[in-house]
């Protein structure tokens, strides 16, 4: 087995590995650390979740202690381009951990924030830079940073930029930097155009790739339910709120919608019934976008409904399941939300809302990742609940259930709703009162703190082994 200290970085490296509690690197870092040392180009065809960060930042912080340049005035030494601004920040995250010992100072700009800032931030210089295309060309063009400095440049999910739009930005960027530097390109698909790039900004790159996406696919259980367009929300409510048990037990739900505004809707909805989420997406300001992120990292609201742009790059873990409210028209889309869940060689169950419009997606889903989505059934009197005119039958006896008591508060974020919701339909009340149960569970619970570790860790999950015994075990 191969350790870092075989891979030739250097001890602060190594010591702030041993801090993070990483001893094993993963295969892009195993086999894009040595050449980046040695100075070679490269171009990993990686997706978030294989460890690329550390496979560029490492090496790339030794590279930078090696040829000990002083930091350049308005300019950096270590650029990294990201395409969006969660990736950026989480990039940056990681650099100031792996480079905390080796003393390099590290400076993250994106869009959405204020431009005065930056600039004064970046007006000494720094190490390392990680910025977003065109954060970086708006402080170019006021001339307020340069990229003379750069010794090493990062891309990373290049694809990413290029859907985003910013093929100009890179091309520009291109003819900015040094023609003397190391570049280390990342991308989880090789499209023609990323192709060309390549070509324009790697000179015989060492060429690196891993595959993660069915391995990780591996460990997650994948449902699905067919369901009418404008029943998806009920859907959603009965299942967060504990009254249409799912499989799995509940730490952080992650809900992935096709438009901003459906992600918006569905907060408020949610909203409606108690139920606390927050909502990433391209239309929120930076601030409230990396409030929900750490609000959803540190377990304070644990439903967040993010775009797939949005949630492109994050890393949280304990996404115990990723629930596609739509399915996304692109089936790769389809592996990379559900590769939000299963981190960290974790399981993850992933469960698909899929309406009669969206048939075609889900055939294209299941073609491509060979898998068979395992249909759950709806609530008992489904329609009728939809509708405001019955109440949904409690789950069955012995059924392995998202536990009430112990989840709802969670997902409520410990929170009473101010007053009685509006929304509240008659189908609900009728159910509520039919269990005997107060409207708000957590009322029933006073003085019991909600805990993170509430909930069972790993649930019942996998005590029946696979979907199959579970999905029984569900409808006993
Ligand atoms: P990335 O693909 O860079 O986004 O990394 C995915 C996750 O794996 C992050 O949470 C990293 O902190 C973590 N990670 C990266 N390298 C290692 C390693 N060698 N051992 C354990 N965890 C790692």
């Amino acid at each position: 087995m191969t350790h870092f200290s075989d891979l030739g970085l250097s001890q602060p490296v190594l010591q702030a590995l041993e801090l993070k509690g990483y001893d094993t690197p993963t295969p892009i870092q195993e086999q894009a650390i040595p050449p980046v040392l040695e100075g070679r180009d490269l171009l990993g065809i990686a997706q978030t979740g294989t460890g690329k960060t550390a496979a560029f930042m490492l090496p790339g912080i030794d590279r930078l202690r090696e040829s000990d340049n002083r930091i350049p005035f308005k300019s950096c030494r270590m650029l990294v381009l990201a395409p969006t601004r969660e990736l950026a920040t989480q990039i940056a995250a990681s650099a100031k951990d792996y480079g905390a010992l080796a003393g390099l100072k590290v400076q993250v700009i994106v869009g959405g924030t204020s431009v005065n800032k930056d600039r004064n931030k970046l007006h000494r210089g720094t190490d390392i830079l990680i910025a977003t295309p065109g954060r970086l060309l708006d402080l170019i063009d006021q001339k307020a940073f340069n990229l003379a400095g750069v010794e090493v440049l990062v891309l990373d999910e290049a694809d990413q930029m290029l859907d985003l739009g910013f093929i100009h930005a890179l091309r520009r960027i291109n003819q900015l930097v040094p023609k003397e530097r190391q570049t280390l390109f990342f991308s989880a698909t090789m499209p023609k155009q990323i192709k060309e790039l390549v070509s324009g900004y790697c000179t015989d790159p060492v060429q690196v790739s891993v595959t993660p996406a069915a391995t990780t696919a591996e460990r997650i259980d994948q449902y699905l339910f067919m369901v009418q367009q404008d029943e998806k929300q009920a859907l959603l409510e009965l299942i967060l709120s504990g009254r249409h048990p799912v499989p799995g037990e509940f730490e952080r739900v992650l809900i992935f919608t096709r438009t901003k505004h459906g992600a918006d809707r569905v907060v408020k909805k949610l909203a409606q019934k108690g139920i606390e989420a927050n909502a990433i997406h391209g239309n929120k300001s930076q601030p409230q976008r990396q409030r929900a992120l750490d609000q959803f990292r540190r377990g304070k609201v644990n439903v967040l409904i993010a775009t797939d742009v949005a949630a492109r790059g994050i890393d949280i873990p304990g996404v115990s399941h990723v629930l596609n409210y739509e399915l996304p028209n692109v089936p790769e889309q389809y592996v990379h939300r559900i590769g939000r869940t299963a981190r960290a060689g974790r399981d993850g169950i992933a469960i698909a809302f899929c309406a009669e419009d969206e048939r075609a997606y889900l055939k294209d889903i299941q073609r491509t990742t060979d898998a068979e989505l395992e249909r759950l059934d709806l609530p008992e009197n489904f329609r009728a609940v939809v509708e405001g005119v019955g109440p949904t039958k409690p789950a069955p006896r012995g059924a392995t259930r998202v536990s009430k008591k112990k989840i709802r508060p969670k997902l409520l974020g410990g929170k009473k709703p101010a007053r009685k919701p509006a929304s509240e339909t008659q189908g609900d009340q009728q159910a509520r009162k039919s269990a005997g149960k107060p409207k708000h569970k957590h009322q029933a619970r006073k003085g019991r703190p909600n805990r993170p570790g509430d909930g069972r860790p790993g649930g019942n999950r996998r005590a029946g082994g696979g979907n199959r015994s579970r999905r029984r075990s569900l409808h006993a």
